[in-house]
């Protein structure tokens, strides 16, 4: 009888996408209050505006030139294939408030279908995504930290019509010896719905593999180029309440 040999586990699987991607629960559909125009709310006094639909002064590209975005009726498009902005000035805890919207035309499913995101501190993805009747993995959906926590409910408003986020972040500490004293924590509301309630980020938000902590400082707020084929997104109103 032949005694087969015992190899050595590896150490740990491979990791793939689909491993960090579930399904359910999905997120209970909330209709958002309505504004009674288009207009917005702007800046409160103490709030440093990122943007105010006229330029990409506060942003630069990944390369920290100027950012080449397209500005034009008082918000920005996502220029595809010029890669992520991110503001020029770099931040610790803070309030933040942005809108967006999907084109009215806009085509595409699940997470090639608008999306964005925007990173926190530079490195932690509170999605955007046109989610207004188009599924994905509930920890990818509009509201999600990416890959960690599906948002509580989805108060998308259709194509054509614009989202509001509120942010609400607390950076992460770290010790002196560079390791994690305390995890990020964010609340967000989209369109006046609470989707993430003081929710813990467990490390960055990669597509593939498991969030990790790694020590920084302040970081900025970046916007994501996703490079998926729909039609771009477009973002206004921005600012920001350091805490
Ligand atoms: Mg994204």
């Amino acid at each position: 009888m032949m005694i087969g040999s015992i190899q050595a586990q590896s150490t740990a699987p491979e990791m793939k996408p689909e491993m960090t991607e579930f399904y359910e629960p999905v997120p209970a559909i909330v209709m958002p209050g309505k504004a009674a125009t288009n207009a917005f709310i702007t800046a409160p006094s103490d709030a440093i505006v990122l943007f105010d639909g006229k330029d990409l002064s506060k942003w630069k590209d990944k390369d920290g030139g100027a950012a080449q975005w397209d500005v034009k009726n008082g918000a920005f498009t996502v220029k595809k294939g010029t890669g992520d902005i991110s503001t020029v000035q770099e931040f610790n805890d803070f309030q933040l408030h942005i809108e967006w919207s999907a084109p009215a035309n806009i085509t595409g499913s699940g997470q090639a279908r608008g999306n964005s995101g925007i990173f926190l501190q530079g490195i932690y993805e509170v999605q955007v995504l046109d989610n207004y009747n188009n599924k994905t993995y509930v920890n990818g959906q509009a509201g999600s930290i990416y890959k960690q926590t599906a948002p509580l409910k989805n108060p998308l408003r259709s194509p054509g019509d614009w989202n509001v986020y509120d942010i609400i972040y607390t950076a992460p500490r770290f010790k002196e010896d560079s390791t994690l004293f305390s995890p990020a924590r964010v609340t967000v509301l989209i369109n006046g719905v609470l989707v993430q309630n003081n929710t813990t980020i467990t490390g960055n938000t990669p597509y593939t593999g498991l969030p990790k902590y790694q020590f920084h400082g302040k970081g900025p707020i970046k916007l994501q180029d996703h490079g998926d084929p729909s039609e771009p997104l477009s973002f206004r109103n921005i600012w920001i309440r350091q805490l």
